[in-house]
């Protein structure tokens, strides 16, 4: 007999505790057979999907393309025997996840595929630390930017009046020293978070001339760095209660 191939659907864990899922996440986590997670989910999803088979497959950064490789591997054999794979991952699956990659692998074999979003973490952050990432009038753009390239070179720039960097955590005086050289001003506000939405999460302000001393506080947690408009707090405006004015009745001619 042939087994009709599976499906893929790929969900957004979100960043942090396992509430962050969306509903339609966790109604895909209860009816997958097996799941196929990040490092950075949180192990308590797995509530929504006691009986599949969990397997972890997590990777950190650039360093894993044989990882990679085995991860598409096992998506693909899981589904063509008929599974429902959810590949889960930290996040939003279409940030800095390697969507592209998977998806790929999956189309080239016919597979069907869905795609859940996630809160992503400088959303996460942001929501967490109550620093809006727009602001009316100074704020008008964001940038999500990876501060580590596959060829290991860090590339950083100005491009919007908020920049968010993921992956920076451990090149936080490297990244200081490129932003400068490419126009932003040393005493420019950033924000650094760590393990945004999880209980422990730490959030830290700086300069960016002074980023570098950042490095200790946040060091080996997962860290988004956000520069500019987005990274300063929210300033508190002194109490006003206004009075409500009944119009003035039009005086007929
Ligand atoms: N797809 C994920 C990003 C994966 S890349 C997303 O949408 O969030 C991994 C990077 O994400 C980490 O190096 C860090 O920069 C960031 N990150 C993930 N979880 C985080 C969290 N809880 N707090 C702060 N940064 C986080």
């Amino acid at each position: 007999m042939r087994l009709t191939a599976g499906t893929v659907t790929f969900v957004g864990a979100g960043p942090g505790a396992a509430e962050y899922i969306t509903v339609r996440g966790a109604r895909c986590l209860a009816t997958a057979d097996v799941v196929l997670h990040d490092a950075l989910t949180d192990p308590a999803l797995r509530q929504w999907a006691p009986n599949a088979l969990w397997v972890h497959v997590g990777k950190r950064g650039y360093r894993d393309s044989t990882v990679q490789t085995e991860i598409n591997a096992l998506m693909l054999k899981h589904a063509l025997a008929g599974a429902h794979v959810v590949r889960l991952k930290g996040g939003d699956p279409s940030v800095f996840g390697r969507l592209e990659e998977e998806l790929q692998a999956l189309h080239g074999a016919g597979i069907a595929t869905e795609v859940v979003p996630g809160i992503t973490a400088a959303l996460a952050a942001a929501a967490a630390t109550q620093r809006p990432l727009t602001r009316r009038g100074s704020g008008r753009s964001v940038s999500f930017a990876t501060a580590v390239t596959q060829s290991g070179a860090l590339h950083a720039g100005r491009r919007a009046d908020t920049e968010v960097f993921y992956m920076a955590g451990a090149r936080l005086r490297e990244l200081s020293r490129r932003l400068q050289a490419t126009g932003w001003p040393a005493d420019s506000p950033v924000h650094v978070v760590s393990r945004a939405l999880w209980p422990d999460q730490i959030a830290s302000d700086h300069t960016l001339g002074d980023l570098a001393s950042a490095a200790v506080l946040h060091s080996g947690r997962p860290a988004v760095v956000t520069v500019g408009v987005g990274a300063t707090p929210v300033a508190a405006n002194p109490l006003r209660v206004e009075r409500h004015q009944p119009p003035v009745p039009s005086r007929e001619p």
